[in-house]
């Protein structure tokens, strides 16, 4: 993106997050000789997409694979990163049955796997799915999948996993989820990836990654070195607690503390919480009250000297284990695990506020990821050492099938608000990974310094771009 950096600016921005997004704008609009103060809530820079000391060796929140195409944001991640990358070859399988896929799928190791009955049951019910497409309607996560690979895959590769992320059924699931994340995969695609390899490829199924040394936070503590190094600030530790808009200016408390006085707001927040701060008319605070959040609870394990597997992360289908992903560090680059014969896993369980497990001791879910790990019999009892629990509140927003009317409002309502930008997974209820975060943020820095116009609310993880590239070994490939 071309920046004018000739130009300094008098305004004074607030940005509320150090996640991915905030810390994007943050830093290109740092570059561009802007005021800005980021507040974050924590301690720490990169949000979701942060990289924390464990025993010694380092951890992200879950499994965190940096994929773009858009250039925009490969050039971005690449001046922050420089060569301080490598690509990771993926591996990656689905426990299902007390079996492994491989995922992407691999055509004989599935067809051995599902065994010859169950192979011509997927592929029957394949072809009555084409049958019947003319009058399906795809407006749920079900319809929209069974539309592509049939009732039988679906049966397999999506509805359990789904159900465990989301907590919903399938069927009250919006298509968008499909829509945003496997767009324009079918099954016809899957299997001519299995078969091409690397000429062809699906986003979703991309079987190279670029991966920072130090983790994945390693490219926002840097942004966020940047924007401290050159005269901006990041205040962490600090909850912005209300946003009061004045005369095209907005007055913002932290902590209880004074009010500070801001030209421009960049909010990468809940949504639902904004709506709160904002003190917005009744139906946009009732539309707010009806947009949920899925939250996460990681349960990192620390295991003696072994290698169990040799995936980055294994999906975990099976019904009958409650966690939904299991990610192994010691697959990733070797850096992050500091040369420790040690490796550290961490099991994801989805849950809501409400749920029982939500509120259980960290004793209580150790327990249960090592007995569900011992199901797997991807590791033995002497292999245990020790386990650590990290909650993360608010992480996934569901599209349940009537959310498009709740948000609605909601836009048009924040939309109409002079100056106030709202942006990131949470920030915007969107379904985003950390490129699209990262583009939201530089699409908002764009629009203040060159008075663009993107609409930021348009911007859907399954958005294209008329240019495409990659991060390979050697840099950008166009
Ligand atoms: C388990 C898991 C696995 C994931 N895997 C991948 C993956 O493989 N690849 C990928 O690209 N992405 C992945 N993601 C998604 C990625 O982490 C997010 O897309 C990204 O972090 C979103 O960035 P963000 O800036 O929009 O939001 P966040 O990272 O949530 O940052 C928002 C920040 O705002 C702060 N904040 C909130 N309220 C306030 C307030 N009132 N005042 C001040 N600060 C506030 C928060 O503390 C937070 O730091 C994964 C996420 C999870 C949870």
């Amino acid at each position: 993106m071309e920046i004018n950096n000739s130009r300094k600016n008098k305004k004074k921005i607030c940005i509320i997050g150090a996640g991915p997004a905030g810390l994007s704008a943050a830093y290109i609009l740092t570059k561009n000789n802007f005021k800005v103060d980021v507040y974050e809530t924590s301690n720490h820079a990169g949000g979701m997409a942060r990289t924390i000391e464990l025993w010694d060796q380092m951890v992200d929140m879950g499994p965190h694979r940096f994929f773009s195409s858009d250039p925009r944001v490969n050039n971005l991640w690449l001046e922050i990163v420089k060569k301080d990358y490598e690509m990771v070859k993926r591996t990656t399988r689905i426990f299902y049955k007390n079996k492994f896929f491989h995922y992407p799928i691999r055509p004989l190791n599935a067809l051995m796997n599902l065994g010859f009955l169950e192979s011509v049951h997927c592929a029957i019910s394949y072809f009555l799915a084409k049958l019947k497409r003319k009058n399906y309607k795809s407006n749920t996560f079900e319809a929209w999948v069974i539309d592509r690979f049939g009732r039988r895959l679906f049966e397999i590769f999506f509805k359990s996993y789904s159900e465990k992320l989301w907590g919903l059924k399938c069927s009250e699931l919006d298509s968008d989820f499909a829509a945003q994340r496997i767009k324009k995969l079918s099954l016809f695609e899957a299997i001519k990836t299995a078969i091409l390899g690397n000429n062809f490829k699906h986003k979703t199924l991309v079987d190279e990654f670029a991966y920072p040394k130090y983790g994945t936070g390693m490219v926002y503590e840097r942004m966020a070195a940047y924007v401290s190094e050159n005269g901006n600030k990041i205040l962490y530790n600090k909850k912005v607690l209300s946003i009061k808009n004045k005369n095209k200016k907005f007055s913002i408390s932290v902590d209880n503390n004074n009010e500070i006085i801001y030209d421009t707001v960049i909010s990468t927040m809940p949504i639902t919480s904004l709506i709160n701060h904002l003190n917005a008319p009744e139906n946009v605070k009732n539309s707010a009250k009806n947009l949920k959040f899925r939250n996460t609870i990681l349960v990192f394990i620390k295991l003696d000297n072994c290698d169990p597997f040799p995936d980055q992360w294994i999906y975990i289908h099976s019904q009958e284990l409650l966690t939904g992903r299991i990610t192994n560090f010691k697959n990733w680059v070797p850096n992050i695990n500091k040369g420790k014969s040690d490796t550290i896993l961490c099991l994801e369980y989805w849950c809501n506020n409400e749920d029982k497990i939500w509120n259980e001791s960290n004793e209580y879910l150790i327990s249960l990821a090592k007995k569900e790990l011992l199901h797997t019999k991807l590791i033995n009892l002497h292999q245990f050492i020790s386990g650590e629990v990290v909650k993360i509140p608010k992480c996934y927003p569901i599209y349940k099938s009537n959310y498009k009317e709740h948000l609605k409002p909601i836009q048009n309502y924040l939309s109409k608000i002079y100056n106030l930008l709202v942006i990131g997974r949470y920030g915007s209820f969107k379904y985003n990974n950390q490129d699209h975060s990262i583009l939201m943020g530089l699409l908002a820095a764009d629009n203040l310094i060159n008075n663009n116009n993107h609409n930021l609310w348009e911007l859907n993880s399954d958005y294209e771009y008329q240019e495409s590239s990659r991060i390979t070994s050697t840099g950008l490939q166009k």
